[in-house]
Order: C-alpha cells, then structure tokens, then sequence
C-alpha cells in the first residue's frame, strides 16, 4: 500500500526534473610562443578539483598535417578541449606523443584514439601496467571531471633521432631520470626544446618514479644543449637556463635532506615535519610535492644510510 510519503515522492520524481549536473569546464588560454608552436599552460599545482587535473603544459607544433600534439591532458574531457582547439585552429591532429607516463600527460588519450599515438617502450608499458590504478585514484581526486575517462596507452613507439611529421622537422631524445623514460623534443624550425618533466620551473618537482643520478645526468646534457626557449613539463617558457639551474638545485637540496634525515637516523615524519628546504617553499604544489616526494623516495635513502653488512671482517 502507497503511504503519503511514497505518494509524495513518486509525484515529485515525476514532476520534478533533476537538477542539471554541472559539468566543469577546461579553459583553455593557447599561446604561440614561437612560429607554429604552441603552449596551453597547466597550472602551476598538484591535481585538485579545482584544476581539473590541468596541470602540466600541452604543446601543440603546427604542421602540413595538422598539430603534433605533445602530451593531451589529464581528462578525457580535457583532451576533448583541447583536441578542439587542435581541429579549429591548426587542421586537425597529424600524430600524438606521450612525453612520460604519468597521468597528468596523458590521460587526455581517449580524445585522439583515431590519431597515432606514440610513446617511449618503457612509458608504453607503464602506461599498459598502472592506467586503471591511476584511473581509480584519479577519480577519487577529481570526481566528476573524469566522467568518461578511461586510460588508452599509447599504440606506437616513439622514434627517436630526427623524425619529419607534415613537414615539420623534430629531434627526439630519450632520457631518463623523472621516470624510466623520459622524452624530450625539439622543434628544429624555432629551436624550442618541449623538456617534458626532466624540468621544472616554479613549481615542486614529483618524486614518485624519481632516479635522482639519471635525472642530474640528464639535466647536465639538457644544459648543453642550444635551444631558443624551453618549455618545461611544469612552469612558464622561459628563454634562459632557468629550469635546468633550479631543477637541479631542487634535486640536490632534496636529495641533501633526505641523506641527513637517513644518516641521522630520523623516522621518516621527522623528514616530513622538517618541510622542502626554505628556498623552495614557495614553489607551486608545495609543500605538498615535498611531503609526497619524502613517503616516495624514503627508502632509497634509508637503504643507502644503512651500514654494509658482511664482507670481510
Ligand atoms: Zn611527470
């Protein structure tokens, strides 16, 4: 038998339309920062809601086939804007390159299925292994933003060397050291070097794939090289050496720390309580990025801390 209130409720689920779900929105703001380059900036933080997970820099290279697109966002939704922007303003999408495997780069994949999607073999394979873990982390951070997000690895090694896409002429450098594969590229028309998360700038560097070494080595090659502007994976183009300087600075401030903390035989929340060292306080995503880093990359410095055990004696 219908009581009042179920009465009421059934009435109310008939006349009562549901209220719209508001979809968040991605705000694009694309600047070409040299002829035929172009930057959409993430922000300068961790993922939040409030972002949408739109915190590292898409690079977009105009070509006779439409845009190189290097990195496509956080989000299906986010790649969905900005493969829009792609198809209106640059003629479409000639091919995609995922720099690394983390998220924030390409999580946005699913708007560019019907595209070559190309990446480094081992960013390939950690893409295949980690998505629907990320998937699911990713959700709880960012609720509805991901809505319809699924991850889609990329399909296609990445060449390296000189490769020619729609005419353009781009050099593609595999390195290491924010992850097991890192790639680098640059345009050779502009001189403009897309770093990917070898670099930093302003904003806290991540340590969940760190090696320290192979990062330093990396950042002392990146600092050889001649380029006309730099994007990092993180921060402002810039047309100095500004992300390789403090980039490494970070790496060896941290990596200072952490030896002490060891050393000292200090219980890893000692090292989070003691903070990111002052001079890099300030940088966006911190102290946050510092704290993770530390839970991260305890136990490398733990394990190197420790006395070597046998030998002879
Ligand atoms: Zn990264």
């Amino acid at each position: 038998m219908l009581t009042r209130r179920h009465m009421m409720l059934g009435v109310a689920a008939l006349t009562v339309p549901l209220p719209a779900i508001a979809a968040p929105d991605y705000r694009l703001a694309p600047d070409e920062i040299a002829d035929g380059v172009w930057l959409i900036p993430g922000a300068q933080d961790s993922i939040t809601r409030a972002n949408g997970g739109a915190i590292c820099n898409i690079v977009m290279l105009a070509t006779s086939d439409g845009a190189v697109v290097v990195d496509t966002g956080g989000t299906f939704r986010h790649g969905t804007a900005l493969r829009a922007f792609a198809e209106q303003r640059l003629g479409g999408v000639a091919a995609v390159i995922n720099t690394h495997h983390h998220p924030d780069h390409w999580f946005g994949n699913q708007a560019f299925a019907d595209r070559p999607i190309m990446a480094l073999p081992a960013s390939r394979a950690a893409q295949a292994a980690g998505g629907q873990a990320l998937t699911d982390g990713l959700y709880r951070i960012l609720g509805s933003w991901m809505n319809g997000t699924a991850p889609v690895p990329a399909l296609q090694d990445a060449a390296t060397g000189d490769v020619t896409i729609g005419g353009r002429h781009l050099h593609l450098l595999p390195m290491a050291g924010h992850t097991q594969a890192d790639l680098v590229i640059t345009d050779t028309a502009t001189g403009t070097l897309i770093a990917g998360d070898m670099l930093f700038l302003d904003r806290a560097p991540s340590f969940p794939d760190a090696r320290i070494a192979e990062w330093r080595a990396g950042l002392a090659e990146l600092a050889q090289m001649q380029v006309s502007g730099t994007v990092p994976g993180h921060g402002p183009y810039h047309r100095d050496s500004r992300a390789v300087a403090q980039t490494l600075a970070y790496l060896n401030a941290f990596q200072a720390r952490l030896d002490m903390a060891a050393t000292m035989g200090l219980a890893p929340a000692e090292a989070l309580a003691a903070g990111p060292a002052p001079e890099f306080a300030g940088l966006g995503a911190n102290p946050e990025e510092y704290h993770r880093a530390v839970v991260q990359r305890w136990a490398d410095f733990e394990n190197s801390a420790l006395p070597v055990i046998g030998g002879s004696v």
